[in-house]
């Protein structure tokens, strides 16, 4: 089964509103031959409405970098799945290694917010991924079945279709789900992972998920690469079977750069 390529540009915490106007009217003007290959841009929190109403009309999606995993309460400072709908997101980032590292999300809260993620009609792009340490102690398997097994205990391969009451439309079939295996040891080191090194961790947990689910939802799974991609090593990643694109840092802060590795991704 052909898997469509996914591009997703994690902005993290850059830029104010200006500045993303700015990038989007490059970006958009250089990618308005790219169709084959998904494009998402995940800004901060305080650009979703900016960028999503620049992007209204375009194929390009928007993804959020976080979210809560109650749908609404008293949590003072969190943002709810809901709020992330209403503001046009289709995806969300969950347990980027930087929260994982700096906020000390684990793999439970992971689990809870994957799930509030796709109750509401979200998809969530899973990071995974083992550090330095665990690899020099040959632990990269073992780390990487933790974290998936962990973040998606108890979760169906199909959502539920959800009520008219909650998210009209929401319920379409498909796995609802996108894996990011992101070496923490090559995200903003500038040292990427050998692409065969990263084939063979998106192999393993694809042959995970057939466990885990089945083999036919196995295969619908995007998996991404992410860590130090740039248009110098892109095109390395993109030629293996089980890697269907990347998140992107660094690169995808320069307009010029993501919209040329959307333009690599439209040639495989
Ligand atoms: C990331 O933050 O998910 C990432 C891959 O960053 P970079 O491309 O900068 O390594």
């Amino acid at each position: 089964m052909a898997r469509q390529k996914l591009l997703v540009a994690n902005w993290k915490m850059h830029f104010v509103r200006a500045q993303a106007s700015e990038y989007l009217k490059v970006f958009t003007e250089r990618v308005r031959g790219v169709h084959k290959t998904e494009l998402v841009l995940a800004p901060p929190f305080t650009l979703l409405e900016t960028v999503g109403r620049a992007l209204e009309g375009t194929a390009i999606r928007l993804a959020a970098q976080d979210l809560f995993y109650e749908r609404e309460g008293a949590f003072t400072g969190e943002i709810s799945p809901i709020m992330l709908k209403d503001l046009g997101c289709s995806y969300v980032i969950v347990g980027h290694s930087e929260r994982r590292r700096l906020l000390g999300e684990t793999d439970e809260l992971i689990n809870k917010k994957l799930k509030a993620a796709r109750d509401a009609g979200l998809v969530p792009i899973l990071c995974v991924g083992e550090t330095l340490e665990e690899r020099r102690a040959g632990k990269t398997q073992r780390v990487l079945e933790a974290q998936v097994r962990g973040a998606l205990a108890g979760v169906h391969p199909h959502p539920q279709p959800l009520s008219p009451s909650r998210e009209r439309g929401a319920g379409v079939r498909g796995p609802h789900l996108v894996i990011a295996y992101e070496p923490v040891w090559a995200i903003g080191t500038g040292i990427n992972a050998e692409p065969e090194e990263a084939e063979a961790s998106a192999l393993f947990i694809r042959e995970l998920l057939a466990q885990l689910w089945n083999a036919e939802t196995a295969t619908t799974v995007r998996i991404l690469y992410g860590g130090s991609v740039k248009p110098a090593n892109f095109e390395g990643f993109l030629r293996h079977p089980n890697i269907d694109g990347a998140l992107v840092g660094g690169a995808s802060l320069d307009p010029e750069a993501f919209a040329q590795l959307a333009q690599m991704a439209e040639r495989v």
